[in-house]
């Protein structure tokens, strides 16, 4: 079983350049010359590689349409060239699933980067609604303007696109209190692999006539259709935010303090973030001129956001909650940011863990989920497996352990060459993946399942899900031109 891997090399079709010369001009007649760039075209080139560079793709051509109708035209003549068209947000994704790695020649990039309006904020309806190409930053940004939050918030938020975050149903930070995109579409506007629209932008919170279509694409990584326009759920902007970052004793402690804090605290706590003591000091390999902010003692750290209305004493609640658990000698010390500034620098080393791994070079990355009750006992095992095959790497677990969630990694030593490191992503990949299975857990939290753990779900899903994805793509895309390799096909 060849989990979490994938050999680009191998299956690369070479592109025809005068197909390609071809496409590039007809689809020049549809979207403005300045916006289709031919796969050799240096402006397409962050186009056609994945967020940690390790794979390139090729590709007749990248197109940038200006709007729905043009979204429209494209995948109408695609479908009669018989292309497939690979949609892409902000290519921050993690698993492959906007390259079109192992695709067929026959294929485009359709990038939704220009489709970046917002085109109505809905005060009293705390909705907005906006194109999908707007920056999930840009997003947060227009609406806290306004006294609202957008809530979904995560590493590559000034990079990845509304779009994107609804067809990888993303998560975030903020999960614990807000949950995850799903929640927050109220509606979508989307082309559908005929060229035909779904219009669905009403902003309703009540709508039960029939089944909600709109969950079709959340979460669907673009195998089903481009989303190009979404009405977005807001929330109201808290006034009141306090971040801390909280020393324990083990992961254990971390999930009790957790499930003190929800119990004692209520709905206040919107992140909870595991950071173990080594995932702190590799953090600072990507933060050289950051002192820490506390002495890293303990085993494990967790930093957690909780936030409030006005007249909801934020603070005071964190502070006699972090007395009563150090009473009670589950919290072994504890830093309070008391400005923006200090709480902006717990969050960067929080942020700064991606950049530090991928200064690292190739390295096995996982994004598993198991539940809480569980959680734990599942990082003391996989670690223990882990560190047991591959004694000379560094073995790392954090992430939002509040909603079960966990990212696993193992970074080899520096002077691994690729081919070691390729055996280790697959057999570590392979002990993960067990592992998570054997909790009841699921092998990918976030991120999807893409290019990259496509076997793995062929492997590892429900007989009948599989069943059902697969009818829902051959009726909803027969000729297969949405996103062929990616997760359905
Ligand atoms: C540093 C870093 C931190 C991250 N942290 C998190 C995290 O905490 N939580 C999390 O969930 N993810 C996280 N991610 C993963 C990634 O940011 C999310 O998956 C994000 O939602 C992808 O958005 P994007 O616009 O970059 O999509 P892309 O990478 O461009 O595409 C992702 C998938 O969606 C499809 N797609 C894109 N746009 C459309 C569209 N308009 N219509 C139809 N299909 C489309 C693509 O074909 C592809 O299958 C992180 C990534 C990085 C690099």
């Amino acid at each position: 079983m060849n989990a979490h891997s994938y050999s680009s090399a191998a299956v690369e079709s070479p592109v025809d350049r005068h197909d390609a010369a071809t496409v590039c001009e007809q689809l020049r007649q549809l979207v403005g010359g300045e916006y289709v760039w031919s796969g050799e075209d240096p402006r397409a080139e962050p186009c056609l590689r994945d967020w940690h560079g390790d794979h390139v793709a090729t590709a007749l051509a990248v197109v940038m349409p200006a709007n729905t109708e043009q979204v429209q035209s494209v995948v109408c003549y695609c479908a009669q060239q018989a292309i497939a068209v690979v949609p892409q947000g902000g290519n921050t994704g993690l698993v492959l699933g906007a390259l079109p790695l192992g695709a067929d020649a026959r294929v485009i990039v359709l990038g939704l980067g220009r489709m970046n309006a917002i085109r109505d904020m809905d005060h009293d309806n705390y909705a907005i609604t906006v194109e999908a190409g707007c920056i999930l930053q840009t997003v947060q940004d227009a609406a806290a303007a306004q006294g609202f939050l957008f809530p979904v918030s995560l590493g590559a938020e000034g990079s990845c696109q509304i779009g994107g975050n609804i067809s990888t149903n993303a998560g975030g930070v903020n999960v614990l209190r807000y949950g995850m995109m799903r929640e927050q579409v109220l509606g979508l506007e989307v082309v559908l692999p005929d060229g035909s629209v779904l219009h669905n932008l009403k902003g309703l919170r009540k709508d039960n006539r029939g089944v909600d279509v709109n969950q079709l694409f959340i979460g669907a990584e673009g195998a089903l259709g481009i989303v190009t326009a979404a009405s977005l759920r807001l929330s109201p902007l808290p006034q009141n935010v306090v971040t801390a970052l909280l020393a324990l004793d083990s992961v254990h402690d971390a999930v009790q303090l957790y499930l003190q804090a929800r119990k004692r605290c209520g709905d206040l706590m919107t992140a909870f973030e595991l950071m173990p003591k080594n995932v702190l000091t590799l953090a600072q390999e990507a933060l050289p001129d950051t002192t820490a902010p506390m002495s890293l003692t303990h085993s494990t750290y967790v930093l957690v956001e909780f936030s409030g209305a006005e007249l909801v004493d934020v603070a005071g609640i964190l502070e006699s909650f972090l007395e009563r658990v150090m009473e009670d000698g589950l919290l072994q010390d504890a830093v309070i940011a008391h400005t923006q500034a200090q709480a902006a620098t717990l969050w960067r080393y929080r942020e700064a863990v991606n950049e530090a791994q991928a200064l690292r070079g190739l390295h096995l990355r996982s994004d598993v989920s198991v539940s809480i009750s569980r959680m734990a006992e599942f990082v003391e095992e996989v670690h223990q497996q882990l560190q047991q095959a591959f004694p000379s790497s560094l073995v790392v677990g954090y992430g939002h352990i509040g909603d079960g969630n966990v990212h696993v990694n193992v970074l080899p030593p520096a002077d691994y060459t690729t081919e070691q490191r390729m055996a280790l992503i697959e057999a570590g990949g392979n002990i993960i993946t067990e592992c998570v299975m054997g909790f009841n857990g699921s092998f990918s939290a976030e991120h999807g399942v893409g290019r990259l753990k496509k076997s793995t779900f062929e492997h590892y899903a429900d007989a009948a899900q599989k069943m059902l994805m697969h009818k829902l793509k051959q009726c909803v895309d027969p000729k297969n031109i949405m996103n062929p390799g990616c997760l359905l096909s």
